[in-house]
């Protein structure tokens, strides 16, 4: 198999003097959470859900007043992309794109043919179809992150951004007094809010919003004695990028994401080639 045949096609792009509103609606397009930047047609940039989680703690006060949200969504895409991303090519085996995301710490890379042309992005999420043509070598135990950071119901979808923006992930269980979670909320999930609301002309009031009211309660749970493979079946059927661990009470003790299944799979991969 080759990266070719493992991309996302025609992926979502904008022109680099776009406004950031447009890649708020943009980055949602089918689940890819990037948009791709481009000047004259040809790439220069990338965007992540992640960049614009970022951008409404960097641009947003503490209060996220509705001047604070104009300022931030009236800039333009070059203004606020990664410029010159890393690419992967068409004709490159998956293990080389897999190799450069787990060094660099890209979750996406947008590929090119071999005439230097953008033809498609591969994802974190693409890579974890590899793992349906592997040995179940390795647990979720030993990839999840042990110590989950979690948010109250009644913080506020801002709490949430600063949390994610200084953790640098893009989930967050939220629990209820007992400490038991109830439900999840992730980047795309505050993005796609954000980018309702502005719709509506109302941005600063889902910022204010308590995460009981914007939550996904349909929490998945994987355990950590299944496999990666296990895992990372889960999270494509039910398409999701993460799966918890959760005690007898229901707290959780580990979270795996597909940043981690990613790294799991650079792992094994790299021990079958030995
Ligand atoms: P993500 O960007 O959400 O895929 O996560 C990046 C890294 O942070 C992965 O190693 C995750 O396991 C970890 N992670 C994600 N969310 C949380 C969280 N709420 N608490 C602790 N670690 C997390």
């Amino acid at each position: 198999m080759l990266i070719k045949d493992l991309m996302i096609t025609d992926p979502p792009t904008l022109e680099r003097n776009a406004y950031v509103y447009e890649v708020f609606r943009k980055v949602n397009e089918r689940g890819i959470g990037r948009v791709i930047v481009l000047a004259d047609g040809n790439l220069t940039g990338i965007i992540s859900t992640r960049d614009l989680v970022n951008l409404i703690d960097l641009r947003c006060g503490s209060s996220c007043e509705k001047s604070d949200v104009y300022g931030m969504i009236y800039r333009t895409a070059e203004e606020i992309m990664s410029p010159q991303p890393q690419v992967a090519y068409e004709e490159m085996e998956p293990l080389d794109a897999l190799t450069i995301m787990v060094a660099r710490n890209f979750g996406a890379l947008p590929v090119l043919n071999s005439a230097g042309r953008l033809t498609g992005i591969v994802t974190e999420r693409e890579m974890l179809l590899l793992f349906q043509d592997i040995d179940e070598l390795l647990s979720v135990r030993r990839f999840m992150s042990k110590r989950v950071k979690t948010a109250y119901k009644d913080a506020t979808v801002r709490d949430a951004v600063s949390i994610m923006a200084k953790g640098g992930f893009r989930r967050l269980p939220v629990t209820d007094e007992t400490g038991k979670v109830i439900g999840i909320v992730t980047a795309s999930d505050i993005v796609r809010g954000m980018d309702k609301e502005i719709r509506k002309g109302n941005p600063e009031e889902y910022v204010r919003k308590p995460l009981h009211e914007v939550m996904n309660r349909n929490v998945l749970t994987v355990r950590p004695e299944d496999s990666v493979n296990q895992a990372a079946a889960k999270m494509i059927i039910e398409r999701v990028g993460s799966l918890l661990v959760l005690d007898e009470n229901g707290k959780a003790t580990g979270m795996i994401t597909e940043r981690d299944l990613v790294i799991a799979l650079y792992h094994q991969l790299h021990l079958t080639l030995k």
